[in-house]
């Protein structure tokens, strides 16, 4: 008979499964090789699907629907509000829309450190970078578990000295890579950094409270190698480093099972190198459209606006950026535009957007019918496969880009970013990025054992992750 065992799920932002398969041969990652090579592990690739970007994946895995989550943010026309995650998250503006009728896979555990409450009983005090989302019924203050966790020196000694570790070894290598010529992302993405470092650490400790405590599930996010790796580039010496605390957090998580937990890790999307559009372009993404469109308000969230004062312009348009993909939407329209419509209402737009350099395609949505255009023309509907090749499988990104295309919630059209020279180039000001297509930002991961017999050869988008860890939870806690 089988003993009865609960579940501790670690999520570690960004990594994809090459670059995890990378740090292990490099022995970076120590304890996770001890896993594969001791505890019978094996490292289960899975494709997150479109967007490539933290709020759909782990929407996807944690209520098994992501529908409606176009990118990292996004614009509600109904309710005319940008939706961000992270520091001053609006989600909870319209998270009213979602999830109605699913049923999440840590309902009555714990949730640390993620973008939703999943329903779980209690979230630690941590919230994705938001400290304050804290709806469950037993959500405790922040305070709850910062004030014991900062209690005791051996913790306070601890982050300190990783935060300053970190905080130097940052600061020597963006002098060196500034130095060499290369352009790693400005200094406040490193204090993000270090926050995450901290962040990191309370989140451990909330996880190890949680097991004393034996929640069941527990899912708890981990953001620092994604920070790090958005600041330097995924293979940075910065970032690798960043992943051996995330190896050492997952080795004292572990350490804590005791034999009544077992642990799943996972990651949720991977990184390309980027190269920010305004470097390549020399002017922002916004700045272009407000040239195309002259005398409308072009705002760009998370960054400036263009074109004529609020009062003067005879139009607004908002775009929201996540990594290689960009959303641009007609902001003072109640639904989404058709390809036709925009082509009639505004002819010079998406053959301009097209024809830059930065950008490898554009798409948009003509009825039911899937338009994408690249410098070359339009492409209707699986034209567009034998473009996608470059990518990846064809059919699959071709069926991930129109489950994307179908949100109503997607910009009038989304713009994907080109690879130069190796590097796609991103509508954000990172040397690090996904969100869009190519490259490893599509394929992360799941650490499980064998003896679980999981498959996620067939999983193309991360709701399909769902069934799978819903089913070994309900596995591992039946005794029978
Ligand atoms: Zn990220």
């Amino acid at each position: 008979m089988a003993l009865s065992r609960k579940l501790v799920i670690l999520h570690v932002d960004g990594l994809s499964a090459d670059s995890l398969e990378k740090a292990l041969r490099d022995g970076d990652m120590p304890y996770l090789q001890h896993l594969i090579d001791a505890e019978g592990y094996d490292l289960y690739r899975y494709r997150c699907g479109l967007p490539s970007t933290t709020p759909f994946v782990q929407a996807g895995i944690l209520y098994g629907d992501n529908t409606e989550i176009p990118s990292f943010r996004w614009w509600d026309r109904e309710r005319r509000v940008v939706v961000q995650f992270g520091t001053g998250s609006t989600f909870e503006k319209v998270a009213d829309k979602y999830f109605a009728g699913c049923r999440p896979l840590i309902k009555d555990g714990a949730c640390i450190a993620a973008c939703y409450p999943g329903e779980a009983a209690d979230d630690f005090g941590i919230a994705y970078q938001d400290r304050s989302y804290g709806r469950q019924a037993k959500s405790r203050s922040a305070a709850n578990v910062l004030v014991p966790y900062l209690a005791n020196p051996v913790h306070l000694g601890d982050w300190v000295w990783q935060t300053l570790a970190v905080f130097g070894r940052t600061a020597k290598d963006y002098s060196l890579a500034r130095s060499v010529g290369r352009h790693p992302a400005p200094l406040y993405v490193w204090t993000d950094v270090a926050e995450e470092i901290f962040v990191h650490h309370l989140t451990r400790y909330a996880v190890q409270k949680a097991m004393r405590e034996g929640y069941s599930p527990i899912y708890a996010g981990f953001y620092a190698f994604d920070e790090t790796a958005h600041a330097f580039g995924p293979r940075d010496a910065s970032a690798l480093r960043v992943l051996k605390h995330v190896d050492h957090t997952i080795k004292k998580v572990a350490a804590a099972r005791e034999g009544r937990y077992e642990l799943v890790v996972l990651s949720d999307h991977g990184q390309v190198e980027t190269t920010p559009f305004a470097a390549a372009h020399g002017s922002t993404f916004g700045a272009v459209l407000a040239e195309v469109l002259a005398g409308f308000r072009v705002q760009e969230v998370k960054g400036k606006a263009y074109g004529p004062p609020e009062d003067e312009a005879r139009g607004h348009v908002t775009v929201t950026k996540s990594g290689g993909g960009a959303h641009v939407y007609f902001a003072d329209r109640a639904t989404r535009m058709t390809y036709r419509e925009l082509m009639n209402r505004h002819p010079e737009l998406i053959p301009r957007i097209a024809a830059l350099r930065q950008v490898a395609l554009l798409m948009a949505r003509d009825g039911e019918e899937d338009v994408f255009i690249d410098a070359q023309g339009e492409l209707r509907g699986a034209a567009v496969k034998p473009l996608l090749a470059q990518y990846d499988d064809p059919d699959i990104l071709f069926e991930q880009l129109i489950r994307l295309n179908s949100f109503r919630n997607c910009g009038d059209v989304i713009a994907f970013g080109a690879f130069i020279d190796g590097k796609q180039v991103n509508f954000e000001n990172q040397a690090g990025g996904h969100g869009s297509i190519g490259g490893e930002q599509l394929h992360p991961f799941v650490l499980a054992k064998k003896e679980w017999s999981i498959d996620t050869s067939r999983v193309n988008a991360a709701h399909q992750l769902h069934p799978i860890l819903s089913r070994l939870r309900d596995q591992l806690a039946s005794t029978a």
